[in-house]
């Protein structure tokens, strides 16, 4: 596409590349991704603790325009999810478009200019025409503030940055956090730890999470009848979709407490007791539902004990409990998640007239479509605020995103716009739709989460179907934007 703007985009994971890939698609070739790793693939690439995978099928975790017949299993690991990305790096020829190694650490809007000023972390500057931040939601690790974490004497880690030259054969292994990414690992490190000791503040609801192979025949077929592999999608796509169902209506999701989770703990975990520690009393959906069908049983296992006792304080040689007991261990791994809620950080952002975005989102981030902020033209974000999904793959969001950026990008050539920027009353408009919405859903229901702001906003989830996020987003309406000529 001739004259088309100079895009900066932040971040080679999922998001950033699959703006590439359509950028490319479309002829525009004025791009570049920047990303502070040595790779491209994002949290996959980051994340590689034992036994990660994903929880949403593949034929659905990938890109429709970019299309794999290769996934060995339903679930595969992080390794074939890492490699699908970097596949696509090559065969879409991104690669001399990449930045690595760079990482971004302030974008500065230059009213005189109508251009981006970013920083990089060697002190040098570039110069874009368009941003967008594709660095995701969960890509900060968070470390609790816990009292004596520093007087640990053995080894400790957050499992974002698994120690793979730790050998855990015979070791205490004390694991603080039950959530989705510690009920991945558990289950692999249990076997091989002379003790485990996983430390749950609050139960989740957990189901099963039907995993297989998929036989040689299957994959050929799935690689060579016309049309399979779309309608293979197509059935996964609504399977998942209908998943948003007991988020939204509270009945359903009762049914899914008593029927599916509880019906999976009940038949997984037969001391009462043991039971009675693992049922959550909040709605299901609330938090992030668990998928792992061999969580509870490597809680049940020999050498696996479950704390519920609230923390009290680390010490060199273990954890102390609220009860006065130690819980001794040589290592620590903490499954505490990530600062979801503090999107685009650390990066200091300012718009027009030296606007700063950390202060425009201190009462919880927002933006219109999770794309655009009032005051922050030509900034775009792919997986922004309330676009995360309780239910199914975030692709699908990603994909709606880099259509409508596209679109945007269109515009801006066509009609040789210097920029465009979300009015404040198209933004409080949507604010008001999306925040209603949340206020129905189970999200709501009681519970802390990544989801929420400490002061209970949900800044991270989308409260409608992917289906409506793909009406509202595809085609960008011009009574939304403020614009100015080049
Ligand atoms: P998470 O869901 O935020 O879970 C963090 C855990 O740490 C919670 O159990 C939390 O307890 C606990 N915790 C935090 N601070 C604590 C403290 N001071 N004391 C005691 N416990 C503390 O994090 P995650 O498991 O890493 O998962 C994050 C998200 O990543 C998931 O929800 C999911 O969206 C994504 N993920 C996806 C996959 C996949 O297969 N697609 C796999 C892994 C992760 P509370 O509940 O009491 O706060």
């Amino acid at each position: 596409m001739a004259n088309s703007p100079r895009i900066a985009i932040i971040g080679a994971g999922f998001g950033g590349l699959g703006m590439a890939i359509r950028l490319k698609g479309a002829g525009v070739e004025s791009f570049t991704v920047y990303d502070g790793a040595e790779d491209v693939g994002g949290t996959w690439l980051a994340n590689t603790y034992p036994g990660l995978s994903c929880d949403v099928p593949s034929y659905l975790y990938s890109f429709s325009f970019a299309p794999s017949t290769r996934w060995s299993r339903r679930y595969p690991e992080q390794a074939e999810i890492l490699a699908y990305l970097r596949r696509c790096a090559g065969s879409y020829g991104l690669r001399p478009h990449l930045r690595l190694n760079t990482e971004v650490t302030a974008a500065r809007f230059e009213d005189g200019t109508g251009t981006w000023r970013l920083t990089l972390a060697d002190g040098t500057e570039q110069e874009a025409d368009v941003v967008v931040f594709a660095t995701g939601q969960l890509s900060r690790p968070l470390l609790p503030d816990i009292p004596g974490a520093g007087e640990f004497a053995g080894t400790a880690f957050h499992s974002a940055w698994w120690r793979h030259d730790h050998d855990l054969t015979g070791r205490s292994v004390a694991v603080i956090g039950n959530g989705s990414t510690a009920a991945q690992f558990v289950p692999r490190i249990a076997p091989a730890a002379g003790k485990l000791t996983t430390f749950q503040r609050t139960p989740s609801w957990v189901v099963p999470k039907n995993d297989f192979p998929y036989r040689p025949w299957a994959r050929r077929l799935l690689r060579y009848v016309p049309g399979l592999r779309r309608a293979y999608r197509w059935s996964l796509f609504w399977r998942q979709e209908v998943m948003m169902l007991p988020i939204v209506f509270p009945a359903l999701g009762r049914i899914a407490e008593r029927r599916w989770a509880g019906a999976f703990l009940r038949e997984e975990v037969r001391d009462p007791e043991l039971r009675r520690r693992l049922t959550p009393d909040y709605p299901i959906g609330c938090k992030r539902v668990v998928i792992a069908g061999d969580y509870y049983a490597a809680l049940t296992r020999p050498g696996v004990e479950l704390v519920t006792e609230p923390i009290e304080r680390i010490t060199p040689t273990g954890i102390r409990t609220a009860d006065g007991r130690l819980h001794e261990a040589d290592t620590l791994i903490y499954a505490t998640g990530f600062r979801a809620t503090e999107f685009l950080a650390p990066v200091e952002v300012t718009g027009r007239g030296g606007r700063k975005l950390a202060e425009t989102w201190s009462d919880g981030a927002f933006a219109f479509l999770g794309m655009m902020v009032p005051g922050f033209p030509n900034l775009f974000m792919m997986y922004g605020p309330n676009t995360n999904l309780g239910h199914s793959s975030i692709v699908l969001m990603l994909e709606h995103q880099a259509e409508h950026i596209l679109r945007c990008v269109r515009l801006m050539t066509r009609h040789r716009l210097a920029w465009m920027d979300v009015r404040e009353e198209a933004m409080a408009a949507y604010d008001r739709l999306v925040q209603e919405a949340l206020s129905r859903t189970s999200w709501q229901g009681g519970c802390t989460s990544w989801y929420k702001t400490a002061s209970g906003r949900v800044t991270n989830n989308w409260p409608f179907s992917t289906v409506r996020y793909g009406r509202m987003t595809r085609r960008p309406r011009p009574e939304h934007y403020h614009v100015k000529a080049r």
